[in-house]
């Protein structure tokens, strides 16, 4: 019988205005929102985060961090709400690092001072705020990573990097190849990372061919149904502690969905997990 891996659950916090069709792209940015306050759709999200968490009060989730959500005191007060709230039932909620802006950093060239300068402006807000929450754990936005954004994560003091998609049909997000023509593909993130001795947390996805299964598969059609039936059979274990998550010898599944997805199906969607 296969073993079966402890999963990892992880959220997303863009808001709308993050998506790389608004910015943070250098060619798929085209329309600008320029009100970067918190949406009704994530106001919404919350207090349906809120009533889903305290229904599986027994899974800790982690939640991925944009730095400048934090300087919107509603969407500062909504995540105070939901932490505040947790702890009341017995929850348990850690917080990593999607940046400070949400730029698609390996769409551009290599920008080690920009990426440096990001990080440490999102951790500063990030444990400012949530000091108890904090770990040291990295979400490239957009899943945009490159092997040359691993020293800088070291430099940073991250111990763990869950940015890759490992589907061959998103290879193009590991940057453009310094060799020449065409990507670097993602072994040689893997590689980067695994050298400067941080744990890589691939995403889950569907094997035969692999497609993906987390973020915005969940809701692509035909996608979606392998995604779900995947995601039901990778989650049928307990979930991971801090400890196990950042073990680079044990194998864990991480999962990982929007924030916002729960505005979704009108409010009904909740993530396709089978939690023993
Ligand atoms: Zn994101």
């Amino acid at each position: 019988m296969k073993k079966l891996l402890p999963v990892w659950l992880t959220i997303d916090s863009d808001d709308i205005f993050h998506h790389p069709k608004f910015q943070g792209h250098p060619t798929r940015s085209k329309k600008q929102i320029k009100n970067n306050s918190m949406s009704e759709q994530m106001k919404f999200s919350f207090e349906k985060l809120n009533k889903w968490h305290e229904k599986n009060i027994d899974l800790p989730i982690t939640i991925f961090l944009i730095g400048e959500q934090l300087e919107c005191n509603n969407f500062k007060h909504s995540l105070e709400n939901l932490i505040k709230n947790s702890e009341n039932w017995g929850g348990k909620i850690t917080i990593g690092c999607h940046g400070y802006k949400h730029r698609c950093w390996s769409a551009f060239g290599p920008d080690q001072e920009g990426f440096r300068k990001d990080l440490q402006n999102a951790k500063k807000i990030i444990i400012r705020n949530f000091k108890k929450l904090w770990r040291p754990w990295f979400r490239a936005p957009g899943g945009y990573i490159a092997p040359w954004m691993a020293n800088v994560l070291k430099l940073e003091n991250f111990e763990l990097d869950s940015s890759i998609n490992p589907t061959r049909f998103l290879s193009i997000k590991s940057g453009k190849s310094q060799k020449g023509f065409g990507f670097n593909g993602w072994d040689s993130v893997d590689k980067a990372i695994n050298e400067v001795e941080i744990v890589e947390r691939p995403w889950l996805t569907t094997f035969f061919p692999a497609f993906p299964a987390c973020g915005p598969a969940l809701h692509i059609p035909i996608l979606k149904i392998f995604a779900s039936s995947t995601w039901k059979k990778y989650t049928n274990h307990r979930i991971a502690t801090d400890d196990e998550i950042v073990n680079k010898d044990l194998k864990i599944t991480t999962v990982y969905w929007h924030l916002l997805d729960f505005h979704k199906n009108n409010g009904k969607w909740v993530p396709p997990l089978r939690i023993i």
